[in-house]
């Protein structure tokens, strides 16, 4: 039976989905995906935010102990409190069948079993608005403070990345809170085995591996694009655990069984028999523009600063890839000029991107460089989703249509094997750092790459097309 006590970052997770902590109990550490280079900036970037937010504050004190013992840091921390410590960094708080680290406890007035003061538990966030998985977090720690404050505080705080501490009112989800808590009471005593459905969490889990893996086996209706989290278990209790049920129905039957609307039926079933074909499925017919020059276009950032534009041109069977690179962030300015100079030379083009990530980038370069206004005409009148213009008329065997995703099932592949926006950035900050050339050609393939991706994705779909 595992013993894995429950700890509030763990109910934030759980919150999104539940099977995260059943594998965290009884899945093989083996299987656990480690942290790539984005990911490990990620981290390092919130250390760093986390310690600017309070190094700004006035009498914090962390409690001292051995970083095993949790009882002796329960007591270093509840000794603190009783000293009426303003700010608490990392206090510990610990029961039978949880333990938790808030960023901090706040002293306010109140009335407590440490008299006439209390604290409330504030988490320092990244992000610029409190979540659902914030506020269970919060519920986690307020839970443990229960008994050093004699009460359960109804109140907490997340210190948002605006700089604002948003106070954050726990009785909203306090009942829903009390559910999931006792589902992973059961299942760390070994009394409730989960299954684990596709959903937003997946992308940063670290069980992805093993549950893709598990979806695979079993051919999971998961692996549906539109079909994860509760959609994936309505699904399933419809009777199509699998997308071959799928596939082997049809959306009038799917739409009666699933409780679905017929447009969502027939979604699901093109996308099933894409899979079960291996092959694009039209949605809706198209006719692919061929008499402009086309430019498939790329950046990477690094926070927020973009050094890095890719571009592929094509027309009238020409090809030519292009990249403008800031050796520095110092530099954003002139590359970006570089870029509209070199688009201004078409007087007609479209250009394509991938789910529109450039296209805000382009408007915030575009106001603080200005440059040349006919390259810009480009962006702001003719820049394409290339990712909203292949789903709205094929369905592909994909469950996401992430660019990472799609350009695979055209046979493309990446040459590095981390490839991604996050890893680019970690790259370009060891580069900044290094001046390493190994490093730059890397940064260089990986946006080439995504601008090759879009080209076969479009050169391969008017193949379908046709
Ligand atoms: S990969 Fe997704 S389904 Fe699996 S445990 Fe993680 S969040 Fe849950």
């Amino acid at each position: 039976m595992s013993i894995t006590r429950i700890s509030p970052t763990a109910i934030a997770k759980a919150s999104r989905c539940l099977h995260s902590w059943y594998l965290k109990c009884y899945g093989d550490p083996l299987e656990k995906r480690e942290p790539d280079a984005g990911l490990l900036l990620l981290f390092e970037r919130g250390i760093e935010h986390e310690r600017e937010c309070v190094s700004s504050l006035k009498d914090v004190v962390e409690p001292e102990w051995d970083g095993k013992d949790y009882d002796a840091g329960l007591q270093s921390t509840i000794t603190l409190m009783k000293e009426s410590t303003p700010w608490i960094y990392q206090g510990v708080l610990v029961n039978e069948s949880a333990v938790g680290f808030p960023d901090l406890l706040k002293k306010t007035p109140g009335s407590s079993t440490l008299g006439n003061y209390t604290y409330v538990p504030i988490d320092v966030k990244g992000h610029k608005q409190v979540t659902k998985k914030d506020r269970y977090q919060l519920l986690g720690y307020a839970s443990l403070l229960e008994s050093v404050l004699g009460y359960r505080p109804a109140e907490a705080g997340i210190w948002l990345n605006t700089g604002e501490i948003a106070k954050v009112d726990l009785g909203i989800d306090a009942e829903d809170f009390e559910t999931l808590f006792s589902h992973m009471d059961r299942i760390r005593k070994g009394a409730f085995v989960t299954e684990g459905y596709r959903c937003g969490e997946c992308g940063t889990c670290e069980w992805v591996d093993h549950c893709f893996s598990v979806w695979e086996q079993n051919d999971s209706v998961c692996l549906l694009y539109g079909v994860s989290g509760a959609m994936a278990q309505r699904f399933t209790g419809a009777g199509f655990a699998s997308w071959k049920d799928v596939a082997q129905s049809s959306p009038p039957e799917i739409a009666n069984q699933a409780q679905i609307t017929p447009k969502r039926a027939q979604a699901c079933w093109l996308h099933a028999c894409a899979r079960a074909k291996g092959s694009p499925q039209i949605v809706t017919p198209t006719d692919f523009p061929s008499d402009v020059p086309l430019h498939f276009y790329d950046i990477e950032t690094f926070g927020k600063c973009v050094y890095l534009h890719g571009n592929i041109r094509l027309f009238q069977g020409k090809r030519e890839e292009k990249q403008f690179f800031a050796r520095d962030p110092s530099q954003e300015k002139e590359a970006w000029h570089q870029y509209l100079d070199y688009l201004a030379r078409d007087k007609e083009a479209i250009v394509y991107c991938w789910a529109d990530y450039e296209r805000g980038f382009a408007k915030t370069l575009w106001e603080k460089h200005s440059g040349n206004p006919a390259g810009w005409r480009h962006l702001e009148e003719n820049l394409i989703d290339q990712c909203k213009f292949v789903k709205s008329h094929f369905a592909l065997p994909v469950y996401s249509y992430s660019i990472k995703h799609v350009a695979p099932v055209f046979g493309f592949s990446w040459s590095a094997d981390d490839a991604g926006g996050l890893n680019s950035e970690a790259w370009y900050k060891a580069w900044l750092e290094t001046k390493d050339e190994v490093i730059f050609q890397k940064i260089l393939r990986y946006n080439l790459d995504d601008v090759l991706a879009m080209e076969v994705i479009d050169r391969e779909l008017r193949k379908v097309d046709s």
